[in-house]
């Protein structure tokens, strides 16, 4: 029988803990979700289904998930909004910026805490964000933390106890990378996180957070960025969180908004005749 003070004591494992992560969560997201391409809306669906499926499947406990794309593509972000629309008991994120200072112990530690803490949980998401640097990789040598990814590994492969649904979704910049620490078995899915690439999406962006007070202003920017050879498909290569600092910037000075946002993005663009795959 479940009495009042297991109740409580219930609410107390778990609670703090979601309450601490629901913070840190919505600070990954503070400029929210914006919907620029159909891209966006696919993964976040994704997203859903695989809640759904540890929701509901008896067969999947745990399902690990890996989202990838270029610095700043908004896969932290995306991540945690995934996370947080489960609405399960228990969402934590792990991420490297919890870590620093840390020794190699302290940050295995940390980690299978919070897995742990996770199986106290009936239902729980675990953000596993940028890998890249929870293991401390370092291109040159190549050298990482090997221990890390070792705990990683067996955590994020491990069935959680019984009654017990758990899903992990990781973030990397660094797509190959994965394959050459042996991690990508892990995954039961990978979900890509283009950078914006075409105008229309930047179009979207630019409406969205009201750079331009008019539309004549507005229309002054497309041109200059049609001049630019910035228009149409496959011209731009940006991710989301530089394109929204690259609009604050333009904001800052009111007389020459079109232009430093041309500016800005032209030394972004890659060399004309690029491909970006
Ligand atoms: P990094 O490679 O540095 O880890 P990232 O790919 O994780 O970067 P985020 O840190 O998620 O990128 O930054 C994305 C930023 O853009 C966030 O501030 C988020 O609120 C905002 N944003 C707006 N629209 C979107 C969107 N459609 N998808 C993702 N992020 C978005
Ligand atoms: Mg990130």
């Amino acid at each position: 029988r479940v009495n009042r003070s297991d109740f409580l004591q219930a609410l107390d494992e778990v609670h703090p803990l979601y309450g601490i992560s629901e913070e840190e969560l919505s600070s990954v997201v503070q400029n929210g979700i914006i919907h620029y391409d159909a891209v966006v809306d696919e993964i976040l669906n994704d997203g859903r289904l695989f809640i759904e499926q540890v929701r509901t499947s008896q067969r999947t406990p745990l399902v690990s998930i890996l989202l990838h794309g270029p610095p700043g593509s908004g896969k932290t972000a995306l991540a945690a909004t995934i996370a947080m629309a489960s609405e399960f008991p228990f969402i934590k994120i792990i991420s490297p910026d919890q870590m620093v200072g840390f020794s190699e112990s302290q940050k295995i530690a940390a980690i299978a805490k919070t897995f742990s803490d996770s199986y106290k949980s009936p239902l729980s998401v675990i953000v596993v964000d940028q890998i890249e640097r929870l293991i401390d990789w370092v291109s040159i040598g190549p050298r990482f933390s090997n221990g890390v990814v070792q705990t990683l590994t067996v955590l994020m492969g491990k069935r959680p106890p019984k009654e017990r649904r758990l899903l992990v979704i990781a973030t990397t910049s660094s797509r190959p990378l994965i394959t050459e620490i042996e991690m990508a078995d892990v995954f039961d899915s990978e979900i890509r996180v283009p950078p914006i690439s075409d105008s229309k999406a930047l179009d979207t962006v630019i409406r969205e957070l009201k750079l331009f007070g008019s539309e004549a202003e507005y229309r002054y920017a497309m041109e200059k960025l049609r001049q630019a050879g910035l228009t149409g498909e496959g011209h731009l290569n940006i991710g989301i969180k530089k394109l929204l600092s690259v609009v604050e910037m333009a904001r800052q000075e009111p007389e020459a908004v079109a232009d430093r946002l041309v500016q800005a993005l032209m030394q972004l663009a890659p060399p004309p005749g690029t491909m970006i795959v």
